[in-house]
């Protein structure tokens, strides 16, 4: 599929690929810098190829180029996706969403549930939406100054979100916990929690429209990973070793090898074909959703298999393999559980009548 990419595309993943290659061992806010100088911090709300916000396709390139390249935290290079603020009034705009675009304000995703059977709800009480529930692992909560809120609202359990400015009254961060990929989150509880009724998202996509992103960033990600780990592998199998010559030369190595690459190359396939339909089709959330099974399991069983063959040297804490094991190994349960999702495509089909091959 990145064969056919339009002569622009290809140009625009060079541009970046130089970029990136040419400022790879700057720190992390030099990096900030340079990439918002250069306009690619910026790509998700402008384009460097056209006015508007960076195409499905365009993100895909810059999010697998940043991992194919072995760097594992994209947020100082790439900045946030509007998500669910894409297309909101001009007040949300102006207070929560140019802010967050330009790195002024953070936001935090409340998503997953503590408890499911009890879910997080929203009603109209003397004019103000109320909310009340605990969500249970909400990245970066801690450092965020408002969090979108997904809540089932009264009296129709509709699935709407909800901008909550994070020092709002009644908000209580329970429990913060970091996760072996390094990433914080925490538990949160709303308690009778009260917005104004303008920061309750109405379009019931907007939820939808956060959980399309996250799940096709994750699959960029993790192909650039798969890439950047195939890579590796290659030069450390192509290396003498002790027991004479190299492995590369041995039979077994060779057939796990490449298995290797005959995955990558069909993650990657599936990649590029998910983004350029993504372009066309809003109604898309199923082939996202395998998308982000296929890619998330494929770059972790390249980092898995290329740890082994590249023996225990790969494991040292700070070789890039053993972070990129623990960083794979993370979203397959991040964005949703792989298995709930391979129950929501099959929910979607037999259920919805929705998903193609
Ligand atoms: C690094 C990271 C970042 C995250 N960031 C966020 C965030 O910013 N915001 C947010 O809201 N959440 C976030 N999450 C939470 C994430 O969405 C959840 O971990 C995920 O949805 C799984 O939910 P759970 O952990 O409660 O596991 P559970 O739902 O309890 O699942 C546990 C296991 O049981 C399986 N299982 C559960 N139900 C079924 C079933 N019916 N049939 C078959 N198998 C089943 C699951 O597949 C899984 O293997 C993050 C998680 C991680 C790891």
């Amino acid at each position: 599929m990145t064969e056919f990419l339009a002569p622009e595309l290809k140009m625009f993943r060079d541009k970046f690929q130089h970029f990136l290659n040419e400022n790879i061992n700057l720190n992390s806010q030099a990096m900030r810098s340079k990439s918002l100088a250069k306009g690619f911090y910026s790509i998700s709300h402008q384009s460097m190829l056209h006015d508007g916000p960076a195409t499905a396709l365009e993100m895909v390139i810059a999010r697998e180029s940043v991992a194919s390249s072995g760097i594992l935290d994209h947020s100082n290079i790439i900045g946030p996706d509007p998500g669910a603020l894409m297309n909101c009034s001009d007040e949300i705009k102006n207070n929560y969403l140019d802010p967050m675009l330009k790195g002024d304000k953070k936001a935090s995703f409340a998503f997953t549930e503590n408890d499911f059977k009890n879910p997080t709800t929203g009603e109209l009480i003397d004019s103000k939406v109320t909310i009340n529930g605990k969500k249970s692992y909400v990245s970066r909560a801690v450092d965020s100054d408002f969090m979108l809120v997904v809540l089932n609202f009264m009296p129709d359990n509709s699935r709407l979100v909800a901008i909550v400015d994070s020092n709002s009254e009644g908000i209580s961060l329970n429990q913060t916990f970091e996760s072996l990929d390094g990433s914080t989150h925490s538990e949160v509880t709303f308690d009778n929690v009260k917005i104004p009724q303008n920061l309750l998202l109405k379009n019931v996509q907007a939820a939808t429209q956060n959980i399309l992103q996250e799940r096709l960033e994750m699959s960029a990600i993790s192909v650039g990973l798969a890439i950047f780990t195939v890579n590796e592998l290659t030069a450390n199998l192509l290396k003498t070793h002790r027991s004479g010559g190299s492995l590369s030369d041995r039979e077994g190595i060779r057939l796990k090898y490449s298995d290797l690459r005959i995955n990558t190359y069909a993650a990657r396939s599936m990649l590029y074909r998910t983004a350029a339909i993504l372009e066309d089709n809003e109604n898309v959330i199923n082939e996202v959703t395998a998308t982000k099974i296929f890619c998330t399991e494929t770059a972790f069983n390249v980092v898995d298999t290329a740890i082994q063959l590249s023996g225990g040297e790969s494991l040292i804490v700070g070789n890039h393999l053993e972070a990129i094991f623990r960083k794979t190994r993370s979203m397959k349960l991040a964005g949703g559980s792989n298995e709930i999702l391979r129950l929501n495509i099959s929910k979607g089909i037999f259920e919805f009548d929705s998903g193609t091959l």
